[in-house]
């Protein structure tokens, strides 16, 4: 089944010219997954250039029954933005919605509509001396509307919080076609529901986010930056505790790799190097900023590498002596992505628990996954400072890779077994999408996924609105 012609040439006026394609080239980097894990098919790409044409469409959806697929940057990690392969699916990219509407640095507020990259609202937060602090790797080519639609996280959220931190209000299109005006910039606003954040980590399927204001920072005149040696991942949490204290909550990121993570950039990333001289089993990337003056923090950073090493928190540190140095010791850890992908099959977790009991996620996790397939190579490292690890598990070295991967069902359950009995989550910050759709129903209770579809059926009754996807 596709889209009717009819259908289709009704939804081509409505995005109006230069506003769709149906050449197959163009659409095809739109329906793959990121990793290539999912791969759909659609007839048709709509590029909107305003809220006004996205309303028309949606409501000709509405009326016609016709299935959307919202789409920003398309980085998504859990298939959210891919079409299924059935072909009757329209995809709707906000890219060409890429204008910042204000800048107003006495509410600190950033008004931007959806298809801006996230680079591109950092730049404009910078551009009024100001900060927007979400940092992800993925930041040059995803957009603000993805992240509001998948919560992103990053590695600044131990400070920040999650982008559903960061916003203030939203414009978004309903599944029937009406405009939801809530661009509002209000710190306090106590009138009822909180409706944006059905909105926020709704992965599209309750409505189009087509605009949002964001909340400003002042920009931290300081950044230190020092990757640490530490022994165990239990120290390691440790430092996180007692850099928090002794910075004064000025800690902005805390990263933890096990060694076998470096060893993949160190090998197939081009102009990196170990920082130290000696191997070491983990590290930790710490960051702190703030203050008023370019060296404020560098002696909160210097205390908090003595003690560290005073109290055996630590075994080694590299402070950074500039912001190259910084850059580079960042690319150690924001490479290390891309850096599994030569090592073979990667069966990939998001999880999360609470901080306390992390070190004890990551030891038992390791120890079933070896058990469950010998030699596999677990590969832990992420925003362990939000309880968050990218817990990923490499196939064994000279292993069948599609014989590995097609274990991963088996590898998930119990790694998201252990999460769960650590009071953790399936996801920290990818989502659910297609990807842990079915996991999702077996982890949340009855009450809570009543209430999802509950939600879902109240503003998509029709089901069009990237239907398959979470509930
Ligand atoms: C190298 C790399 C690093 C990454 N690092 C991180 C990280 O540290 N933290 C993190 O959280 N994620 C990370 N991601 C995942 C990804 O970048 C984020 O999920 C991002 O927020 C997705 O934005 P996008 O514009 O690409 O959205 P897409 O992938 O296009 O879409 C994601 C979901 O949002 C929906 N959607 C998109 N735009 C809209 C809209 N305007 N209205 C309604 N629904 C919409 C889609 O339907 C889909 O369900 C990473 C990805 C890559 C490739």
């Amino acid at each position: 089944m596709t889209v009717a012609p009819a259908i289709v040439e009704r939804l081509c006026a409505a995005a109006g010219p230069g506003g769709w394609t149906m050449d197959q080239h163009d659409i095809a980097p739109h329906l793959v997954e990121a990793r290539g894990l999912f791969r759909g098919a659609s007839p048709l790409l709509l590029k909107p250039p305003d809220t006004a044409a996205v309303a028309t469409i949606m409501a000709i959806c509405h009326e016609t029954r016709t299935k959307v697929v919202p789409q920003g940057g398309n980085t998504g990690l859990v298939g959210g933005a891919t079409p299924f392969d059935g072909g009757d699916e329209v995809l709707l990219s906000l890219a060409r919605m890429n204008r910042v509407r204000a800048i107003d640095a006495l509410d600190n507020t950033l008004t931007v509509e959806a298809g801006c990259t996230l680079a591109a609202v950092q730049q404009a937060a910078a551009s009024a001396d100001r900060l927007f602090p979400l940092r992800i790797a993925s930041e040059g080519s995803c957009t603000i509307g993805g992240n509001l639609s998948t919560n992103a996280g990053g590695t600044q959220v131990i400070r920040y919080g999650n982008t559903r931190d960061l916003v203030l209000g939203i414009e978004a299109v309903l599944p029937d076609g009406r405009v939801w005006n809530g661009l509002r910039a209000l710190r306090k606003d106590n009138t009822g529901y909180d409706l944006k954040q059905l909105f926020i980590g709704g992965e599209g399927t309750l409505g189009v986010i087509t605009a949002a204001v964001l909340k400003l920072f002042p920009r931290p005149r300081d950044v230190q930056t020092a990757m640490v040696a530490v022994p165990s991942p239990a120290a390691g949490i440790e430092l996180l505790s007692l850099g928090r204290g002794l910075t004064g909550d000025q800690l902005t990121a805390f990263e933890l790799m096990a060694r076998i993570g470096l060893d993949f950039v160190l090998r197939h990333v081009p102009a990196t190097a170990d920082p130290f001289r000696d191997r070491h089993d983990w590290y930790a990337l710490i960051e702190v900023s703030g203050g008023d003056s370019p060296g404020a923090l560098r002696p909160a950073m210097e205390a908090l590498l003595e003690t560290a090493l005073e109290r055996g928190l630590a075994v080694d540190a590299v402070l950074a002596e500039s912001v190259a140095q910084a850059q580079a010791l960042w690319r150690l850890r924001e490479d290390l992505s891309d850096a599994q992908k030569p090592e073979g099959g990667s069966i990939k977790h998001d999880i999360s628990v609470p901080v306390s009991r992390m070190a004890d996620f990551i030891a038992r996790a390791d120890v079933a996954v070896r058990a469950l397939v010998p030699n596999c190579r677990p590969v832990a490292f992420g925003h362990v400072g939000d309880g968050n690890v990218h817990f990923n598990v490499s196939q064994p070295v000279g292993a069948d890779r599609a014989v590995f991967l097609a274990r991963w069902g088996e590898v998930n359950k119990v790694v998201h077994d252990i999460a769960a009995g650590l009071d953790g989550s399936i996801s920290a910050e990818h989502g659910i999408g297609r990807l842990k759709r079915d996991e999702l129903v077996h982890y949340k209770g009855a009450v809570e996924l009543d209430l999802m579809r509950a939600v879902k059926a109240a503003l998509d009754p029709r089901g069009i609105m990237n239907p398959g996807k979470m509930v």
